[in-house]
Protein backbone atom coordinates (compact mmCIF):
# COMPACT_ATOMS: atom_id res chain seq x y z
CA UNK A 1 0.00 0.00 0.00
CA UNK A 2 2.34 2.44 1.24
CA UNK A 3 4.76 1.65 -1.80
CA UNK A 4 1.99 3.07 -4.35
CA UNK A 5 2.64 5.94 -6.09
CA UNK A 6 0.35 9.41 -5.30
CA UNK A 7 0.31 13.06 -4.98
CA UNK A 8 1.25 13.03 -1.76
CA UNK A 9 4.22 11.86 -2.26
CA UNK A 10 5.01 13.14 -6.20
CA UNK A 11 3.45 17.11 -5.05
CA UNK A 12 4.28 19.58 -2.71
CA UNK A 13 1.85 20.88 -0.77
CA UNK A 14 1.43 24.35 -2.46
CA UNK A 15 1.74 22.98 -6.17
CA UNK A 16 -0.87 23.86 -7.81
CA UNK A 17 -3.63 21.43 -9.22
CA UNK A 18 -6.15 22.03 -11.71
CA UNK A 19 -9.48 20.49 -11.67
CA UNK A 20 -11.66 21.02 -15.28
CA UNK A 21 -15.37 19.87 -14.99
CA UNK A 22 -15.29 20.31 -11.15
CA UNK A 23 -19.12 21.63 -10.25
CA UNK A 24 -20.03 18.03 -11.93
CA UNK A 25 -19.57 14.13 -10.45
CA UNK A 26 -16.17 12.99 -10.72
CA UNK A 27 -13.85 15.92 -10.53
CA UNK A 28 -16.03 18.00 -7.49
CA UNK A 29 -15.23 14.38 -5.51
CA UNK A 30 -11.39 14.73 -6.91
CA UNK A 31 -11.37 18.23 -5.58
CA UNK A 32 -12.72 17.06 -2.36
CA UNK A 33 -10.17 14.34 -2.03
CA UNK A 34 -6.83 16.94 -3.12
CA UNK A 35 -8.17 19.25 -0.37
CA UNK A 36 -8.54 16.50 2.45
CA UNK A 37 -5.13 15.16 1.61
CA UNK A 38 -4.21 18.93 2.56
CA UNK A 39 -3.03 20.53 -1.03
CA UNK A 40 -3.29 24.26 -0.41
CA UNK A 41 -3.87 25.29 -4.22
CA UNK A 42 -6.30 23.39 -6.24
CA UNK A 43 -8.18 25.56 -9.04
CA UNK A 44 -11.27 23.73 -9.76
CA UNK A 45 -13.40 24.90 -13.08
CA UNK A 46 -16.49 24.34 -14.68
CA UNK A 47 -18.73 26.22 -16.95
CA UNK A 48 -21.91 25.60 -14.47
CA UNK A 49 -22.69 28.12 -12.31
CA UNK A 50 -21.34 27.92 -9.04
CA UNK A 51 -24.91 27.65 -7.47
CA UNK A 52 -25.31 24.44 -9.52
CA UNK A 53 -22.21 22.67 -8.15
CA UNK A 54 -22.67 19.07 -6.16
CA UNK A 55 -19.46 19.95 -3.90
CA UNK A 56 -17.81 23.86 -3.40
CA UNK A 57 -14.84 22.91 -1.53
CA UNK A 58 -13.65 25.64 0.72
CA UNK A 59 -10.62 27.08 0.00
CA UNK A 60 -10.25 25.94 -3.01
CA UNK A 61 -10.38 28.75 -5.98
CA UNK A 62 -13.53 28.06 -8.07
CA UNK A 63 -14.13 29.05 -11.53
CA UNK A 64 -16.83 29.50 -14.09
CA UNK A 65 -15.31 29.08 -17.34
CA UNK A 66 -16.39 27.27 -20.31
CA UNK A 67 -13.36 25.09 -21.53
CA UNK A 68 -14.39 24.64 -25.26
CA UNK A 69 -12.84 27.99 -25.00
CA UNK A 70 -9.20 28.51 -26.05
CA UNK A 71 -8.58 31.75 -23.76
CA UNK A 72 -10.36 30.03 -20.85
CA UNK A 73 -8.16 27.11 -21.28
CA UNK A 74 -5.01 29.16 -21.36
CA UNK A 75 -6.67 31.11 -18.13
CA UNK A 76 -7.40 28.08 -16.16
CA UNK A 77 -3.68 25.99 -16.61
CA UNK A 78 -1.40 28.73 -15.66
CA UNK A 79 0.98 27.98 -13.26
CA UNK A 80 -0.69 24.28 -12.91
CA UNK A 81 1.80 21.52 -11.78
CA UNK A 82 -1.06 18.99 -12.68
CA UNK A 83 -4.19 19.36 -14.93
CA UNK A 84 -7.02 16.83 -14.36
CA UNK A 85 -9.65 16.89 -17.45
CA UNK A 86 -12.66 15.86 -16.43
CA UNK A 87 -14.70 18.29 -17.98
CA UNK A 88 -17.36 16.66 -21.04
CA UNK A 89 -20.15 16.92 -22.10
CA UNK A 90 -21.91 14.16 -21.27
CA UNK A 91 -24.78 12.11 -19.53
CA UNK A 92 -26.17 8.27 -19.30
CA UNK A 93 -27.51 6.21 -22.07
CA UNK A 94 -30.39 8.73 -22.44
CA UNK A 95 -28.11 11.27 -23.33
CA UNK A 96 -25.22 10.13 -25.10
CA UNK A 97 -27.39 8.08 -27.66
CA UNK A 98 -29.49 11.10 -28.39
CA UNK A 99 -26.91 13.89 -28.20
CA UNK A 100 -24.21 12.72 -30.43
CA UNK A 101 -22.88 16.10 -31.38
CA UNK A 102 -22.82 17.50 -28.40
CA UNK A 103 -20.45 14.37 -26.74
CA UNK A 104 -18.08 15.01 -29.52
CA UNK A 105 -17.87 18.55 -29.34
CA UNK A 106 -15.70 18.07 -25.72
CA UNK A 107 -13.31 17.19 -28.14
CA UNK A 108 -13.02 20.87 -28.04
CA UNK A 109 -12.55 20.65 -24.08
CA UNK A 110 -9.34 18.07 -24.46
CA UNK A 111 -7.99 19.35 -27.50
CA UNK A 112 -7.48 23.06 -26.22
CA UNK A 113 -7.01 22.00 -21.85
CA UNK A 114 -3.77 19.68 -23.21
CA UNK A 115 -2.09 22.14 -25.31
CA UNK A 116 -2.56 24.77 -22.67
CA UNK A 117 -1.37 22.95 -19.97
CA UNK A 118 1.88 21.77 -22.07
CA UNK A 119 2.24 25.63 -23.23
CA UNK A 120 1.78 26.32 -18.70
CA UNK A 121 4.58 23.79 -18.30
CA UNK A 122 2.46 21.18 -16.42
CA UNK A 123 4.33 18.15 -15.23
CA UNK A 124 1.09 15.77 -15.34
CA UNK A 125 -2.16 15.79 -17.61
CA UNK A 126 -4.98 13.43 -16.46
CA UNK A 127 -7.82 12.61 -19.38
CA UNK A 128 -11.14 10.89 -18.50
CA UNK A 129 -11.67 8.34 -20.99
CA UNK A 130 -14.66 5.83 -21.09
CA UNK A 131 -15.46 2.16 -21.03
CA UNK A 132 -17.57 3.90 -24.36
CA UNK A 133 -13.80 3.89 -26.44
CA UNK A 134 -14.43 -0.42 -26.47
CA UNK A 135 -15.10 -2.27 -29.76
CA UNK A 136 -19.12 -2.27 -29.68
CA UNK A 137 -18.94 -5.51 -31.66
CA UNK A 138 -17.13 -7.65 -28.32
CA UNK A 139 -20.28 -6.27 -26.00
CA UNK A 140 -23.29 -8.29 -27.58
CA UNK A 141 -24.24 -10.47 -25.02
CA UNK A 142 -25.30 -9.78 -21.27
CA UNK A 143 -22.27 -12.43 -20.41
CA UNK A 144 -19.30 -10.72 -22.90
CA UNK A 145 -15.92 -11.19 -21.56
CA UNK A 146 -14.85 -8.31 -19.48
CA UNK A 147 -13.06 -5.69 -21.85
CA UNK A 148 -8.93 -5.77 -21.49
CA UNK A 149 -7.13 -2.61 -22.77
CA UNK A 150 -6.25 -3.61 -25.59
CA UNK A 151 -9.65 -4.23 -27.15
CA UNK A 152 -10.07 -0.85 -28.20
CA UNK A 153 -8.66 -1.58 -31.30
CA UNK A 154 -9.91 -2.69 -33.87
CA UNK A 155 -11.82 0.58 -33.10
CA UNK A 156 -15.72 0.47 -32.86
CA UNK A 157 -16.16 2.63 -30.11
CA UNK A 158 -19.39 3.94 -29.20
CA UNK A 159 -20.81 6.47 -32.16
CA UNK A 160 -19.85 10.15 -30.57
CA UNK A 161 -19.05 9.72 -27.22
CA UNK A 162 -17.02 6.83 -27.46
CA UNK A 163 -14.76 7.58 -30.20
CA UNK A 164 -14.58 11.32 -28.59
CA UNK A 165 -13.44 9.49 -26.02
CA UNK A 166 -11.01 7.75 -28.75
CA UNK A 167 -9.37 10.09 -30.55
CA UNK A 168 -8.76 12.30 -27.40
CA UNK A 169 -6.45 9.50 -25.75
CA UNK A 170 -5.00 9.77 -29.25
CA UNK A 171 -3.74 13.33 -28.55
CA UNK A 172 -2.37 12.46 -25.18
CA UNK A 173 -0.26 9.26 -26.37
CA UNK A 174 1.14 11.81 -29.30
CA UNK A 175 1.23 14.65 -26.66
CA UNK A 176 3.77 12.38 -24.30
CA UNK A 177 5.24 10.83 -27.97
CA UNK A 178 6.48 14.09 -29.56
CA UNK A 179 6.35 16.57 -26.88
CA UNK A 180 7.15 14.98 -23.41
CA UNK A 181 4.30 15.77 -21.87
CA UNK A 182 3.35 13.40 -18.80
CA UNK A 183 -0.19 12.05 -19.78
CA UNK A 184 -2.11 9.44 -18.21
CA UNK A 185 -5.76 8.16 -19.23
CA UNK A 186 -7.86 6.29 -17.20
CA UNK A 187 -10.88 4.49 -18.84
CA UNK A 188 -13.68 4.79 -16.22
CA UNK A 189 -16.54 1.68 -16.30
CA UNK A 190 -19.87 3.29 -15.21
CA UNK A 191 -19.23 5.34 -11.88
CA UNK A 192 -22.00 6.27 -9.19
CA UNK A 193 -22.06 7.79 -5.62
CA UNK A 194 -23.40 10.68 -3.70
CA UNK A 195 -23.00 14.34 -5.49
CA UNK A 196 -23.94 13.43 -8.92
CA UNK A 197 -26.50 13.77 -11.30
CA UNK A 198 -29.96 11.71 -10.19
CA UNK A 199 -32.67 13.27 -12.75
CA UNK A 200 -33.07 15.99 -15.64
CA UNK A 201 -32.28 13.62 -18.18
CA UNK A 202 -28.39 13.03 -18.00
CA UNK A 203 -28.46 10.85 -14.72
CA UNK A 204 -26.99 7.26 -15.26
CA UNK A 205 -28.77 3.98 -14.10
CA UNK A 206 -27.80 3.43 -10.54
CA UNK A 207 -28.85 6.96 -9.91
CA UNK A 208 -31.97 7.06 -11.96
CA UNK A 209 -33.20 3.82 -10.48
CA UNK A 210 -32.75 5.27 -6.71
CA UNK A 211 -34.72 8.42 -7.79
CA UNK A 212 -37.28 5.70 -8.94
CA UNK A 213 -37.64 3.73 -6.00
CA UNK A 214 -37.62 6.91 -4.19
CA UNK A 215 -40.82 8.63 -6.17
CA UNK A 216 -42.65 5.26 -5.72
CA UNK A 217 -41.96 4.94 -2.54
CA UNK A 218 -43.08 8.76 -2.09
CA UNK A 219 -46.02 8.69 -4.31
CA UNK A 220 -47.67 5.01 -3.02
CA UNK A 221 -47.47 4.12 -6.89
CA UNK A 222 -45.35 0.62 -6.22
CA UNK A 223 -44.26 0.66 -10.21
CA UNK A 224 -40.91 0.83 -11.68
CA UNK A 225 -40.08 1.46 -15.60
CA UNK A 226 -37.20 0.12 -16.40
CA UNK A 227 -34.99 0.74 -19.51
CA UNK A 228 -34.56 -2.32 -21.46
CA UNK A 229 -35.34 -6.09 -20.41
CA UNK A 230 -33.00 -5.95 -17.39
CA UNK A 231 -30.77 -8.43 -18.42
CA UNK A 232 -28.28 -5.75 -19.77
CA UNK A 233 -25.10 -6.27 -17.38
CA UNK A 234 -22.88 -3.94 -16.37
CA UNK A 235 -20.36 -3.07 -13.27
CA UNK A 236 -20.41 -0.23 -11.05
CA UNK A 237 -17.65 1.48 -9.40
CA UNK A 238 -18.37 3.85 -6.50
CA UNK A 239 -17.19 7.30 -6.81
CA UNK A 240 -14.21 6.55 -3.81
CA UNK A 241 -12.75 4.33 -5.74
CA UNK A 242 -12.60 6.49 -8.78
CA UNK A 243 -11.08 9.15 -6.58
CA UNK A 244 -8.54 7.11 -5.26
CA UNK A 245 -7.32 5.51 -8.85
CA UNK A 246 -7.01 8.78 -10.36
CA UNK A 247 -4.66 9.61 -7.96
CA UNK A 248 -2.63 6.35 -8.24
CA UNK A 249 -2.47 6.43 -12.15
CA UNK A 250 -1.55 9.79 -12.42
CA UNK A 251 1.37 9.13 -10.38
CA UNK A 252 2.49 5.87 -11.46
CA UNK A 253 5.67 6.53 -13.84
CA UNK A 254 4.78 3.04 -15.51
CA UNK A 255 1.64 4.36 -17.24
CA UNK A 256 2.87 7.34 -18.94
CA UNK A 257 0.26 7.53 -22.01
CA UNK A 258 -1.41 4.14 -21.50
CA UNK A 259 -5.04 3.36 -21.28
CA UNK A 260 -6.16 2.01 -18.17
CA UNK A 261 -9.37 0.64 -17.14
CA UNK A 262 -10.72 2.17 -14.17
CA UNK A 263 -13.60 0.03 -12.89
CA UNK A 264 -15.40 -2.59 -10.62
CA UNK A 265 -15.62 -6.28 -12.30
CA UNK A 266 -18.66 -6.75 -10.19
CA UNK A 267 -20.94 -7.47 -12.35
CA UNK A 268 -24.91 -7.32 -12.73
CA UNK A 269 -27.64 -7.26 -14.32
CA UNK A 270 -29.67 -4.07 -14.37
CA UNK A 271 -32.57 -6.17 -12.85
CA UNK A 272 -30.17 -7.68 -10.26
CA UNK A 273 -29.62 -3.59 -9.86
CA UNK A 274 -33.16 -2.77 -8.92
CA UNK A 275 -33.54 -5.30 -6.39
CA UNK A 276 -30.30 -4.37 -4.31
CA UNK A 277 -32.11 -0.58 -4.55
CA UNK A 278 -35.36 -2.05 -3.72
CA UNK A 279 -33.58 -3.98 -0.76
CA UNK A 280 -31.84 -0.78 0.27
CA UNK A 281 -35.60 1.28 0.28
CA UNK A 282 -37.03 -1.70 1.86
CA UNK A 283 -40.33 -2.35 -0.79
CA UNK A 284 -40.64 -3.72 -3.91
CA UNK A 285 -42.17 -2.45 -7.31
CA UNK A 286 -44.08 -3.95 -10.24
CA UNK A 287 -41.68 -3.95 -13.07
CA UNK A 288 -42.84 -2.50 -16.66
CA UNK A 289 -40.17 -2.81 -19.06
CA UNK A 290 -39.92 -0.36 -22.14
CA UNK A 291 -38.21 -2.11 -24.88
CA UNK A 292 -37.65 1.19 -26.81
CA UNK A 293 -36.27 3.20 -24.59
CA UNK A 294 -32.06 3.86 -24.77
CA UNK A 295 -30.02 0.50 -23.30
CA UNK A 296 -26.81 0.60 -24.64
CA UNK A 297 -24.55 -2.21 -25.04
CA UNK A 298 -25.79 -5.76 -23.78
CA UNK A 299 -23.00 -6.75 -21.47
CA UNK A 300 -19.91 -4.87 -20.72
CA UNK A 301 -17.30 -5.55 -17.66
CA UNK A 302 -13.95 -4.31 -16.42
CA UNK A 303 -11.06 -6.97 -16.60
CA UNK A 304 -8.29 -5.88 -13.83
CA UNK A 305 -5.94 -8.02 -14.69
CA UNK A 306 -3.62 -4.97 -15.87
CA UNK A 307 -4.79 -2.61 -12.65
CA UNK A 308 -4.21 -5.60 -10.06
CA UNK A 309 -0.68 -5.61 -12.15
CA UNK A 310 0.54 -2.48 -11.43
CA UNK A 311 -0.95 -1.08 -8.37
CA UNK A 312 -1.51 -4.29 -6.88
CA UNK A 313 -5.45 -3.07 -6.42
CA UNK A 314 -8.92 -3.06 -7.79
CA UNK A 315 -11.80 -0.93 -7.17
CA UNK A 316 -13.55 -3.16 -4.49
CA UNK A 317 -16.45 -1.08 -2.45
CA UNK A 318 -19.34 -3.56 -2.34
CA UNK A 319 -22.02 -2.48 -5.16
CA UNK A 320 -24.54 -2.60 -1.63
CA UNK A 321 -22.53 -0.37 0.61
CA UNK A 322 -22.16 2.07 -1.94
CA UNK A 323 -25.57 2.38 -3.24
CA UNK A 324 -27.08 2.42 0.61
CA UNK A 325 -24.69 6.06 0.33
CA UNK A 326 -26.17 6.63 -2.61
CA UNK A 327 -29.81 6.09 -1.93
CA UNK A 328 -29.60 8.24 1.23
CA UNK A 329 -28.09 11.22 -0.42
CA UNK A 330 -30.74 11.23 -3.55
CA UNK A 331 -33.49 10.88 -1.11
CA UNK A 332 -32.15 13.71 0.69
CA UNK A 333 -31.91 15.75 -2.57
CA UNK A 334 -35.43 14.70 -3.40
CA UNK A 335 -37.42 15.35 -0.38
CA UNK A 336 -35.50 18.73 -0.59
CA UNK A 337 -36.30 19.42 -3.61
CA UNK A 338 -39.61 19.00 -2.63
CA UNK A 339 -39.70 21.29 0.20
CA UNK A 340 -38.54 24.01 -1.95
CA UNK A 341 -34.60 23.91 -0.88
CA UNK A 342 -32.41 24.73 -3.42
CA UNK A 343 -30.63 21.68 -4.58
CA UNK A 344 -27.57 21.42 -7.40
CA UNK A 345 -28.36 20.58 -10.63
CA UNK A 346 -26.77 19.48 -13.45
CA UNK A 347 -27.56 21.24 -17.22
CA UNK A 348 -30.32 20.04 -18.20
CA UNK A 349 -30.37 17.57 -21.03
CA UNK A 350 -31.79 19.93 -24.30
CA UNK A 351 -34.96 18.88 -25.81
CA UNK A 352 -34.51 17.07 -29.32
CA UNK A 353 -33.89 19.31 -32.19
P1 LIG B 1 -20.58 15.32 -14.99
O1 LIG B 1 -21.52 15.67 -16.10
O2 LIG B 1 -21.14 15.22 -13.62
O3 LIG B 1 -19.37 16.32 -14.96
C1 LIG B 1 -18.81 16.90 -16.11
C2 LIG B 1 -18.77 18.40 -15.89
O4 LIG B 1 -18.14 19.00 -17.02
C3 LIG B 1 -20.15 19.03 -15.76
O5 LIG B 1 -20.30 19.67 -14.51
C4 LIG B 1 -20.21 20.03 -16.91
O6 LIG B 1 -20.88 21.23 -16.58
C5 LIG B 1 -18.74 20.27 -17.18
N1 LIG B 1 -18.52 20.77 -18.52
C6 LIG B 1 -19.09 20.34 -19.68
N2 LIG B 1 -18.67 21.09 -20.70
C7 LIG B 1 -17.82 22.02 -20.18
C8 LIG B 1 -17.08 23.08 -20.76
N3 LIG B 1 -17.15 23.36 -22.06
N4 LIG B 1 -16.30 23.84 -19.93
C9 LIG B 1 -16.25 23.58 -18.62
N5 LIG B 1 -16.94 22.59 -18.02
C10 LIG B 1 -17.71 21.81 -18.79
O7 LIG B 1 -19.90 13.95 -15.42
P2 LIG B 1 -18.99 12.97 -14.57
O8 LIG B 1 -19.76 11.72 -14.38
O9 LIG B 1 -18.43 13.65 -13.40
O10 LIG B 1 -17.84 12.67 -15.64
C11 LIG B 1 -16.54 13.25 -15.57
C12 LIG B 1 -15.68 12.66 -16.67
O11 LIG B 1 -15.61 11.25 -16.56
C13 LIG B 1 -16.20 12.95 -18.08
O12 LIG B 1 -15.12 13.14 -18.95
C14 LIG B 1 -16.91 11.66 -18.43
O13 LIG B 1 -16.99 11.46 -19.83
C15 LIG B 1 -16.01 10.64 -17.77
N6 LIG B 1 -16.69 9.36 -17.49
C16 LIG B 1 -17.68 9.30 -16.55
C17 LIG B 1 -18.31 8.09 -16.30
C18 LIG B 1 -19.39 7.95 -15.26
O14 LIG B 1 -19.87 6.84 -15.04
N7 LIG B 1 -19.81 9.01 -14.59
C19 LIG B 1 -17.93 6.94 -17.01
C20 LIG B 1 -16.94 7.06 -17.99
C21 LIG B 1 -16.30 8.27 -18.19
Amino acid sequence: MSERPTAAKTLDRDDLIVISGAGGFIAGALTRYFHDQGFARIRAIDKKPLPDWYQRVPGVESLCLDLSDWDNCQRACQGAAEVYNLAADMGGMGFIEKFRVECLRSILINTHMIEAAHQAGAERYFFSSSACAYNTELQKDPRARALKESDAYPAMAERGYGWEKLMSEMFCQEYWAERRLKTFIARFHNVYGPYGTWDGGREKAPAALCRKVIEARDTGNYEIVIWGDGTQTRSFMYIDDCAKGIDWIMHCDGLVATPINLGSSELVSINELVSLIEGIAGIQLERRYDLDAPQGVAGRNSDNTFIQQVLNWEPNTPLREGLARTYAWIAQQYYDRKAGKPTPAAERALPLR
